[in-house]
């Protein structure tokens, strides 16, 4: 197998890491975790010239990347957060340009048909508690998010329904919308980066669990894996809802990331509720900012995918079943009394004839990794000056996965100044703070991300 004599890509993003550090070329690189973080490392690292080991436990897809709503937005509130997102949309939209997909293997990544975010108004029946609040706030947040580049827009309820006549915006002082938002297809980008890292010479091995390390003064030297250890210069943790367990096994700090179990409901609307070229292009809805239930909803084929905030006690030692496994009082088949059912009634506000045309059909669960500030971990451990953390995505990893992979190639190859990164063109007038992703950072001063969904 090649070891790293790479060529410099084609799409030449991250070159300049080869040539500026050529010593870095022959380094090795163990990545643990084979989501769709892990992958894109895994495509961004052997790409800049590491060799790259990736060790699976279980198969490829196994935790929550294989089990998730894949929305992608640039609508944040924390401006490091949303530059990042403005940078992933883009990497999406070239995605096989930089992954170099072969012409007859192309598929979708991602599909932009917006996010909707709906405000109440606050005289409105059953207003979201604080609606004026929220509609103020959401003001201010798209001036930023204009500021920074993101195509977003605020719209009064005709225009709403104008352009989507099955809302009920009798009850909404209006919306922000923005048309580069959408969903992302998990299984086409981790899948598609795992090829592109072995086609760069990257050895990925399933059925490997990392069960410990030795490490020789701060710098871990070898992880012990289920089957047999593995000598490496650097440790990459891309084990999100497992990585609070994996870190101590590695000698690692304490991270604060518990994992909380989200739902996902399908929704089956009548065929004849939305004429299927409407239906296909249905945006994200969030039905009402600032409702408990943070009801939303995106199309998936002839389905609806219908999640919320749902409110579970963090699981620290949930087993790989545990993914799958759906409490009585969030399965639709047991009875109305439960979430999905709430989450309906929430939704029946905004979009009555797509609740009344259809019932759920299906109940399906996963694994968020929340921090306490719902911005992710990304950034070197406190004790070991060779592991690096990527982890603790709540509901954004998918979203996050580029914009992961160029920040732990950039601490690897040691391409950072005062603590900052420049984004590559076309975003280079773009830097962003590590300080903001620092997973020893203080959690009480952080910027909290508010938007979590
Ligand atoms: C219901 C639901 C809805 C979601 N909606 C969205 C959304 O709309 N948008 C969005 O961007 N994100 C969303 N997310 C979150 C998103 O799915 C995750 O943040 C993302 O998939 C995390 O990817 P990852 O690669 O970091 O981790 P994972 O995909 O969880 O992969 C971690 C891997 O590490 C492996 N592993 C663990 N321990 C070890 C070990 N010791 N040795 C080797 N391997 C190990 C696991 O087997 C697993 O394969 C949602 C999640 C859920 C559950």
């Amino acid at each position: 197998m090649p070891n790293g004599e790479t060529e410099p890509s084609a799409s030449g993003y991250d070159a300049h890491v080869i040539r500026a550090n050529g010593h870095l070329q022959h380094e090795r690189v163990a990545i643990i975790g084979a989501g769709v973080s892990g992958a894109l490392c895994a495509a961004r690292l052997a790409e800049a010239g590491f060799r790259v080991m990736l060790l699976e436990k279980a198969g490829v897809g196994n935790g929550s990347s294989s089990r998730s709503m894949a929305g992608i937005r640039a609508q944040f509130g924390v401006e490091d957060t949303v530059v990042g997102m403005l940078y992933s949309e883009w990497f999406y939209e070239h995605f096989h340009e930089m992954l170099a997909t072969p012409a007859d293997q192309q598929q979708p990544a991602i599909r932009q048909n917006g996010y909707l975010f709906l405000f109440d108004h606050h005289d409105a029946v059953d207003a979201a508690p604080g609606a004026a609040e929220h509609w103020e706030r959401a003001q201010t947040l798209a001036a930023m998010q204009q500021r920074v580049g993101v195509p977003v827009e605020l719209l009064a309820p005709d225009d709403v329904a104008d352009r989507w006549p099955h809302l009920a915006t009798e009850r909404l002082i209006g919306a922000t919308w923005c048309r580069s938002d959408g969903f992302l297809f998990p299984a086409v980008i981790y899948g598609e980066g795992l090829r592109r890292a072995e086609e760069l010479g990257a050895q990925i091995h399933q059925r490997s669990e990392v069960i410990g390390a030795r490490a020789e003064h701060d710098r871990i030297v070898e992880l012990q894996t289920s089957r047999g250890p593995v000598q490496t210069d650097w440790v990459v943790n891309c084990t999100n809802a497992w990585a609070a367990r994996v870190s101590p096994r590695l000698g690692g700090m304490q991270l604060p990331i518990a994992p909380v179990k989200r739902f996902l409901y399908h929704l089956d609307p009548s065929p004849g509720a939305l004429a299927p070229e409407v239906f296909r292009s249905l945006p994200m809805t969030i039905y009402g900012m600032g409702r408990r239930l943070g009801a939303h909803t995106r199309p998936d084929g002839a389905h609806l995918n219908l999640a919320g905030t749902s409110q579970t006690p963090p699981e620290p030692e949930f087993s790989d079943e545990d993914q799958d496994r759906v409490p009585q009082q969030f399965d639709h088949r047991h009875g109305v009394d439960n979430f999905g059912f709430e989450l309906l009634a929430d939704m029946a506000l905004y979009a009555p004839s797509l609740v009344e045309s259809g019932g759920l059909a299906a109940t399906t669960c996963g694994y968020y990794g929340m921090t306490p500030d719902a911005v992710p971990l990304i950034g070197f451990d406190a004790g070991l000056s060779n592991l690096v953390h990527a982890a603790g995505f709540s509901g954004h990893g998918v979203m996050h996965a580029p914009i992961t992979a160029l920040l732990v190639a950039k601490l690897i190859a040691g391409e950072t100044e005062n603590g900052q990164v420049r984004l590559p063109p076309p975003f280079d007038r773009h830097t962003l703070d590590l300080a903001a992703f620092d997973p020893s950072r203080d959690f009480l001063a952080s910027s909290a991300e508010s938007a979590v969904l």
